[in-house]
């Protein structure tokens, strides 16, 4: 099946050029379809259906088929079931974040795309799950598609000037003002008591413009990003609230969002998440009813349009400011932008990269962000990071998906005499050198409880003062 679905994405030119001609041959069949009834046909449509479409592209019967905006690819194999890829965690030979046997869903997609001559892959709305087993022909017949697209009518992030944006915080207005900002990340904690997240959080005093919570970091369990988030506004920090679609539906992501906001949490970061099997509960049933294109877009429309996904009016529309992550570390290196193009259109105001071990890999990055102009509409945040050892380099690059680590960097951190010390040397040598990419508008400090050492790295290298 997998190398018959591959077959499917090299010959998605032609396969292409059948989808359009049955699609247009398709409404000839209505009267036919309106004798027989809609439900009647379908109980006939539908094994034939699947069975032609589980052979061709391993379709699961999503009932509303994207092949013909995706090259051929079906998206529901992606194994998070993104409808807009790639994720952040695609393996530096292009295999899936979650089954390395197999390509990424979303690079495939690329290619097919690219055969049939479209010039990139568009936004998708998320999945109608009430469509599951149901046909995509009859919608065709009728002449009645489901919607796929996400519209384009109103006006994006990237066209809109961001001088028009209300501000919503503290950190929006560091954004706006167009200083280099810093932030760091810290882990809320394994504990009911706040008294940990509050002492790592102190760490940062005086150096940060906002600290990050992470919502179940690599799909291990902690405090909530929410809770975790609304302590810290009660104690006078600037959190940035991390949303992952890993582990919660749309209706419970808008209902946290909302939450947040009336708990005076403004700051919002979009992620489609990191699979269970990267954590210590792999038995968890991954939910991905979105993803992070999708999320920024309801998050937005909440904002912006006082509305929820399902267009019921929100009495008080939230105050948010919205961000997302970007990965230009890991394949497909030339189609990362087009994916960002996609995050900022659906909503993102800031963007923050994943570790940045490879500075030219960033600037050509970068490069492509400004002949596009993204950067004028967006803030680009770099994450960095140092580890304590060689070891802890190497073990990371090979374990974390996602996560690109050149051997020279290691090789130089295990030529050292103390390792710790380099490890922190390169850090600040890497926020020094982003610094001076044009485009970059800030750094964001990682690692995983390691609070003490990332202040330091921040007073160490000269971009923030200790008070
Ligand atoms: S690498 Fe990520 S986006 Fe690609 S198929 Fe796997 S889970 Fe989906």
């Amino acid at each position: 099946m997998y190398a018959a679905r591959r077959w499917s994405v090299q010959h998605a030119r032609t396969l292409q050029r059948i989808y359009d001609a049955c699609a247009r041959l398709a409404p000839l069949f209505a009267p036919a379809l309106r004798l027989i009834g809609a439900r009647r046909a379908e109980r006939w449509l539908v094994p034939l259906e699947h069975a032609a479409k589980k052979f061709l592209f391993d379709c699961k019967m999503c009932g509303q088929c994207a092949l013909s905006h995706t090259g051929m690819a079906c998206p529901t194999n992606c194994k998070k079931q993104m409808r807009n890829g790639p994720c952040g965690g695609v393996r530096p030979d292009g295999g899936c974040e979650v089954d390395p046997a197999m390509r990424c869903v979303w690079i495939e997609a690329l290619a097919g795309a690219r055969l049939t001559g479209a010039p990139s892959l568009p936004a998708l709305l998320p999945v109608d799950h009430r469509r599951q087993n149901r046909s995509s022909w009859i919608p065709v017949i009728e002449a009645r598609q489901p919607e796929l697209l996400v519209r384009r009518e109103r006006t994006s992030s990237v066209e809109r000037p961001p001088d028009e944006r209300p501000v919503s915080g503290s950190f929006e207005q560091a954004c706006r003002s167009g200083r280099f900002v810093v932030t760091a990340e810290v882990a809320p904690p394994d504990s009911a008591d706040p008294a940990a997240l509050i002492g790592r959080a102190r760490a940062f005093d005086g150096l940060v413009d906002a600290l990050n919570i992470t919502d179940g970091a690599g799909g291990n369990c902690h405090m909530s990003s929410v809770a975790a988030s609304a302590i810290l506004v009660e104690h006078g920090f600037t959190p940035v609230y991390q949303v992952a679609c890993r582990d919660r539906n749309r209706i419970a992501i808008q209902g946290d969002i909302l939450g947040a906001a009336a708990l005076g949490v403004r700051n919002v970061l979009c992620l489609t998440g990191d699979d269970v099997s990267q954590g210590d509960q792999p038995q968890a049933k991954p939910v991905f009813d979105l993803d992070a294109v999708s999320l920024l877009g309801i998050a937005r429309a909440m904002r912006d349009d006082g509305v929820f996904a399902s267009g019921r009016k929100l009495e008080t529309p939230p105050r948010l400011f919205l961000g997302a992550t970007a990965n230009p570390f890991v394949p497909p290196h030339l189609d990362r932008i087009a994916n960002l193009e996609r995050k900022i259109a659906a909503g993102a105001q800031f963007i923050q990269t994943q570790f940045c071990f490879d500075v030219a890999l960033l600037e050509s990055f970068m490069r492509e962000v400004r002949a596009r102009g993204l950067h004028r509409h967006c803030k680009f945040i770099i994450g960095v990071g140092a580890l304590r050892s060689a070891r802890a380099l190497r073990r990371m690059a090979s374990m974390v998906p996602g996560v690109h680590i050149p051997e020279q960097v290691i090789a130089r951190v295990d030529r050292a005499d103390d390792q710790k010390l380099e490890g922190q040397r390169v850090c600040i040598e890497t926020m020094l050198a982003v610094a001076q990419i044009e485009g970059v508008g800030g750094v964001h400090l990682m690692g995983h409880r390691n609070e003490d050492v990332l202040a330091q790295i921040i007073v160490e290298s000269g971009l923030r003062r200790a008070v």
